[in-house]
């Protein structure tokens, strides 16, 4: 990738940027400390999230890809910046959960930690005006934003990311509570895209459980990016 140069700002998120690159198929990811939750209205940073977020999800990209799960992650290039494959970005959010926490325990009056009998798939549409609706497969059929065969395909590799990661994160005596996953397509294919990162997952030390993960920003519970670190630690020089 020595001759991968970067180009013009592609697109802003509230916790990337993406810019082009001099290759047509390949954008680069550059990870901010900028943290926001509740749809933007809580904003700050956290002291290293770009370099923690870009070394975990590069660990747990290459990790997924080792399964043969398709990701869009070619390359960790230095410690925010991270080249993935261009892909037509899905704008749905999918939802796996193990545990009960969030917006699970609102909407239906579950007690956190309650362990689910079987994981949940759900699905959001990714728009911050309208709160990120929760939505089934039939609104991503009729907005034209996936096809069955398409679905089929985001909900088998989201079950896989899944036990994978349960399984994962269990060895190293955390519990993955649940997570957000993103996807696009390319040439008919689907892939993984965007992170998986403590701002995307609940992950709990598995004894205390202590939360590492976004949660600790959200609800102003301290020790943020000490938790993150201690997350990336345990994932990465396990
Ligand atoms: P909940 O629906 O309980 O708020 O979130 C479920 C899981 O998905 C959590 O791990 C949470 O971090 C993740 N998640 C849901 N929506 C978003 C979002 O808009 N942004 C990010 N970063 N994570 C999300």
């Amino acid at each position: 990738m020595a001759n991968l140069e970067k180009r013009e700002l592609l697109y802003e998120g509230k916790a990337k940027k993406v810019y082009l690159t001099s290759e047509d198929d390949k954008l680069i990811q550059e990870f901010k400390d900028d943290a926001t939750a509740f749809d933007g209205m809580k904003k700050g940073t956290i002291g290293n999230k770009g370099e923690i977020n870009n070394a975990i999800s590069s660990y747990l990209f290459e990790y997924l890809e080792n399964y043969h799960i398709p990701t869009h992650f070619i390359e960790k290039i230095s410690s925010n910046e991270m080249v993935v494959k261009k892909l037509q970005i899905i704008p749905i959010e999918v939802v796996m959960r193990n545990v009960a926490a969030g917006s699970l325990c609102t909407r239906y009056k579950i007690p956190e930690a309650t362990i689910m009998e079987y994981p949940i798939l759900e699905y959001y549409l990714k728009n911050d005006e309208l709160h990120d609706p929760m939505i089934n497969e039939y609104h991503a059929y009729a907005f034209g934003h996936a096809t069955p065969d398409e679905v089929r395909a985001i909900n088998r590799i989201a079950s896989k990311v899944n036990a994978i990661l349960k399984f994962f994160f269990d060895r190293r005596n955390l519990i993955l509570v649940d997570f957000k996953l993103e996807f696009g397509k390319r040439n008919n294919e689907i892939y993984l895209a965007d992170e998986i990162s403590p701002d995307t997952c609940r992950i709990w030390d598995k004894k205390t459980h202590k939360k590492l993960d976004k949660d600790r920003f959200r609800h102003d519970m301290g020790g943020v990016e000490k938790a993150y670190l201690e997350l990336r630690d345990r994932i990465i020089n396990a």
